[in-house]
């Protein structure tokens, strides 16, 4: 670009919360026909609510609704107190809400919020470890804690299966549900649930109609992706889901390599290699530093409508200086 259209570019931008690392990027952003978005704290606020909590019994392959008899002895009053103290589902989110204080992950946010708002008080963690994009594992007062996909449940040797039936009703949701193991025994299963940004289904059927093709990413579950790519327009087959960090920016590659010119949407430290791999890497301002720092656009104002603001943008600054 002519320093005439980064200036003109940087006074549009500044006046409607799109940021433009340089005059280059503007050229770049007109040349898009695919923009792939990810799913979590992008297309979605990425805040995340506890919305269930259910408890498994792994050995009658059941799930249970959790009423334990009461102990003996106590005023009827104690005796409510230590119910809700001793609940199965107390204790299960007591037990993840205790893991999950070492993440920093938006479904930790939600696990740990969810147990405060229940009065449930967090334990001790003597030893935590984060497995991106599959959940955290943790020594904790309560015992050894697991939580999340299937898969890492699966990998240290505990079946799923008898929640198989909750997770996959849980997902068609359009929810994130995760398992619960203690001790090695599967005891339940929480869900959380995020809300599709009011622009994002405006967005997409606004890009559609100017032919430019839109691609969810995600680490999330097929289901759930399918789910919320339902709620906001994206056509089913370019949903791409339970993609690792990792691989992120393969994907992002791969659609380059097939002769696309790919605009990468993100939030987290799991996009930022794809946001710098993608011809032009736009970041929602709320997001990580890292995903912002590998971006060549911000959103300042986090909404997916700027996305199209950005190419509009574009294609008026150099229109009028052409
Ligand atoms: P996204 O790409 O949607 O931001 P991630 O790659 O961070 O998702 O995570 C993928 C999946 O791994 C989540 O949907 C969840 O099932 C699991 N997961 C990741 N972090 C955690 C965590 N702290 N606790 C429980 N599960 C987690
Ligand atoms: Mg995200």
């Amino acid at each position: 670009a002519t320093p005439a259209a980064t200036m003109v570019g940087s006074t549009l931008s500044a006046t409607n919360g799109v940021l433009f690392k340089g005059g280059d990027v503007l050229e770049q952003v007109r040349g898009i026909d695919t923009i792939v978005f990810d799913k979590t704290g992008t297309l979605t606020h990425g805040e995340m609510t506890l919305t269930d909590i259910e408890i498994i019994d792994a050995d009658e392959s059941t799930v249970t609704d959790g009423g334990e008899p009461a102990p003996d002895g106590g005023t009827l009053a104690e005796q409510a107190e230590t119910d809700a103290d001793d609940s199965p589902e107390a204790f299960l989110l007591g037990a993840a809400a205790t893991a999950e204080s070492g993440s920093e992950h938006p479904i930790a946010r939600a696990v740990v919020d969810g147990a405060d708002e229940r009065d449930i008080a967090l334990g001790e963690v003597s030893e935590f470890e984060n497995v991106p994009g599959h959940g955290v594992s943790a020594e904790t007062d309560r015992g050894r804690v697991l939580i999340g996909r299937r898969k890492l449940l699966e990998d240290e040797g505990i079946d799923t299966q008898p929640a198989e039936a909750t997770l996959t009703e849980l997902e068609r949701e359009g929810k994130t549900a995760m398992a619960v193991a203690v001790d090695g025994q599967l005891r339940g299963v929480l869900a959380v649930a995020d809300e599709v940004r009011e622009s994002a289904k405006e967005t997409v059927a606004a890009l559609h109609d100017r032919g430019t093709e839109t691609v969810m990413l995600t680490g999330d579950n097929e289901r759930t992706a399918q789910a919320v790519a339902e709620q906001v327009g994206i056509p089913s087959e370019n949903v791409r889901a339970e993609v690792l960090p990792e691989d992120k920016a393969d994907h992002v590659e791969a659609l380059q390599d097939e002769g696309n010119r790919v605009m990468m949407v993100g939030d987290g430290v799991n996009d930022a290699p794809a946001l710098t791999t993608a011809q032009v890497g736009v970041a929602i301002g709320s997001g990580t530093d890292v995903a912002i720092e590998s971006a060549d656009v911000t959103l300042m104002r986090d909404d997916p409508a700027d996305v199209l603001k950005a190419v509009r943008i574009s294609e008026a600054t150099i229109s009028k200086v052409r």
